[in-house]
């Protein structure tokens, strides 16, 4: 589980890369995370004791993902005559893009990438993921969050913007940093029990991430 607040670290560190147009940013940015969002899936796979087979690194992580949404907003901008849009899906593009690059480099496992076709590059079939390293691999994800937060807050002090919005990002980030201490030491002393909890909490913490991240889009395009 590669963590979602890394890939929008890495978002935000290639905002110069981009051309500043309005919303191509933010896209970059939110669609770095959005892969991650097939978690969901996962959980409502696990609620109803279904399979979770085939529903991680999937359809959310596929090629074809990648040209359906930039097409589908450039549509959208074609109908609402606003370029945003398409600068909003190209964005999105990229980053779901550079998430699936740092998905097969990172954290031991593979992606299907041509989804629908079942076929899984995996440079890491070698390596099987020790139990310790599993858990700190899920709980870091909320100091990844926290890491991210604190980025975007420090970018906005640095640039004076979103500065109503700047106490709060920073308190986000603390709350992260917590939830990651408190499910370390949950991880390496209970043997079960706490992934439910730590898996709602996830998820949680991922659409706190989209909200922030839309909350600073001036931030995030201020470069
Ligand atoms: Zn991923």
């Amino acid at each position: 589980m590669p963590q979602a607040g890394l890939h929008a670290m890495v978002g935000i560190a290639s905002r110069k890369w981009f051309p500043g147009r309005e919303w191509l940013l933010l896209g970059v940015v939110l669609g770095s995370m959005f892969p991650d969002l097939d978690n969901i899936a996962v959980a409502v796979a696990t609620l109803t004791k279904a399979s979770t087979e085939g529903l991680h690194r999937t359809f959310t992580h596929s090629l074809f993902t990648v040209v359906a949404v930039v097409v589908l907003f450039y549509f959208l901008a074609l109908v609402s005559r606003k370029l945003k849009w398409n600068s909003l899906g190209l964005g999105l593009g990229a980053g779901i893009l550079m998430h699936i690059l740092l998905d097969l480099v990172l954290w031991f496992n593979g992606v299907e990438l041509f989804w629908p076709i079942r076929f899984e590059l995996n440079f890491w079939s070698w390596y099987s993921v020790p139990l310790w390293l599993e858990n700190l691999l899920s709980t870091g994800e909320f100091l990844a969050f926290g890491l991210f937060f604190w980025m975007l807050v420090s970018i906005a002090a640095k640039n004076g913007t979103d500065k109503e919005y700047q106490s709060m990002a920073r308190l986000w980030a603390y709350l992260m940093f917590g939830l990651f201490v408190i499910f370390v030491v949950m991880a390496f002393t209970m043997s079960s029990g706490w992934f439910t909890i730590y898996g709602g909490l996830y998820l949680l913490a991922l659409f706190i991430a989209v909200g922030v991240t839309i909350r600073m889009k001036t931030t995030i395009e201020t470069v």
